[in-house]
């Protein structure tokens, strides 16, 4: 039986993927992580199954990296830096991840002749974009380090599917949330700041008139696209990955049951929209999203225990996390 390789398997979406490989698709899978973000909670339900293989390490250093992919049959490349703040701040970091990370995959995935190569790209590549549904051919403008390092990713992985037939696609997620959704420092991804506010009785804070939507996609239906690629024979091609329609802010407050909310100030480099045009996906890879936004934000608040620990967010801790965000970018 042939090895699945997942970069960042510990983290939110990674972890997902190792489930659903090892629990439906009957494959031995080994964990490449250096936990900076992922969490080891995450894997803990199959910390003793014989079909995982957990190794700590940084892909971003390139010694021994080759070694890490020894018997790699596929690679699902989701290691990487996430978050705004932090990627303004300490750019280096994002690029030696991120970047140098990405590219040292490829070269193991290459000396280990890979047959498949999934890549998690970002729909943060598109910044600000002017047409609605965003299909894959929109200009790329990047908004900040974390947007650019991920594009750059991108480019490198097609490159290598150019010039050295890497059998590999990627994947522009939009707005991915679900049970595992990041709980830590940093302010980040706006599920985990309500719903940690919500346990704690705290307003919700709303940034701007909360009339912005986003194309809010269920981890479940991302982890059936990353399968769906990995077994098709497309390459060098790169999918939007979206739930198919894009939701306010008020929306979810309204969904989540919230009763009390705050206003805070919109941030300079947000778009008013993310949606994705999935007719490429569609077309090619006969994949759509099927969990709608009233039933993910049901199995949210089903898993609402997990953000107990979660940081609570008020709007003061926010202005304070986010002042080089407002220094830096601008619309
Ligand atoms: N958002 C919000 N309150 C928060 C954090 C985020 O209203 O405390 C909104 C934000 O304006 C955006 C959406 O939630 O419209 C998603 O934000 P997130 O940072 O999760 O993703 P991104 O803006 O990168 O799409």
């Amino acid at each position: 039986m042939g090895l699945d390789i997942v970069t960042g398997g510990a983290g939110f979406i990674g972890s997902h993927i190792v489930d659903r490989l090892i629990q439906t698709e009957n494959r031995d899978v080994r964990v490449i992580d250096n936990f900076s973000n992922g969490d080891p909670r995450n894997l803990e339900h199959l910390r003793a199954h014989p079909s995982l293989e957990v190794v700590t390490a940084d892909l971003a250093d390139p010694t021994d990296v080759d070694r890490l992919f020894d018997r790699a049959e596929r690679v699902f490349h989701l290691a990487a830096l996430a978050d705004i703040v932090p990627s303004i701040e300490r750019p280096a970091e994002y690029f030696r991840s991120n970047v140098n990370g990405t590219f040292n995959t490829l070269q193991a995935a290459r000396n280990a002749n890979v047959r498949r190569f999934l890549y998690a790209a970002s729909s943060t590549c598109y910044g600000l974009p002017d047409s609605f549904p965003t299909p894959e051919e929109a200009p790329i403008r990047p908004q900040y380090p974390y947007a650019l390092t991920k594009n750059l990713g991108e480019q490198i992985v097609m490159h290598w599917a150019q010039v050295y037939q890497m059998p590999a696609v990627s994947l522009r997620m939009f707005n991915v949330y679900g049970p595992r959704a990041r709980t830590s420092g940093t302010y980040g991804a706006v599920f985990g700041v309500f719903l940690a506010q919500l346990l704690n009785n705290e307003p919700l804070t709303v940034v701007g008139d909360g009339e912005q939507t986003r194309d809010f996609t269920f981890v479940s239906d991302i982890v059936d696209a990353f399968i769906t690629a990995a077994a098709s024979d497309r390459i060098g091609e790169i999918y939007n990955v979206g739930s198919g329609g894009t939701y306010s802010i008020n929306q979810l407050v309204e969904k989540l049951g919230a009763t009390e909310t705050i206003h805070i100030p919109k941030r300079p480099g947000e778009p008013d929209c993310t949606w994705a045009d999935t007719s490429k996906i569609e077309r090619d890879l006969a994949w759509r999203a099927v969990i709608d936004f009233e039933t993910g934000v049901g199995k949210m608040l089903e898993h609402i225990e997990y953000w107990r620990d979660a940081p609570v967010w008020t709007p003061e801790k926010i202005a304070e996390a986010t002042h080089t965000w407002f220094e830096r970018l601008s619309n």
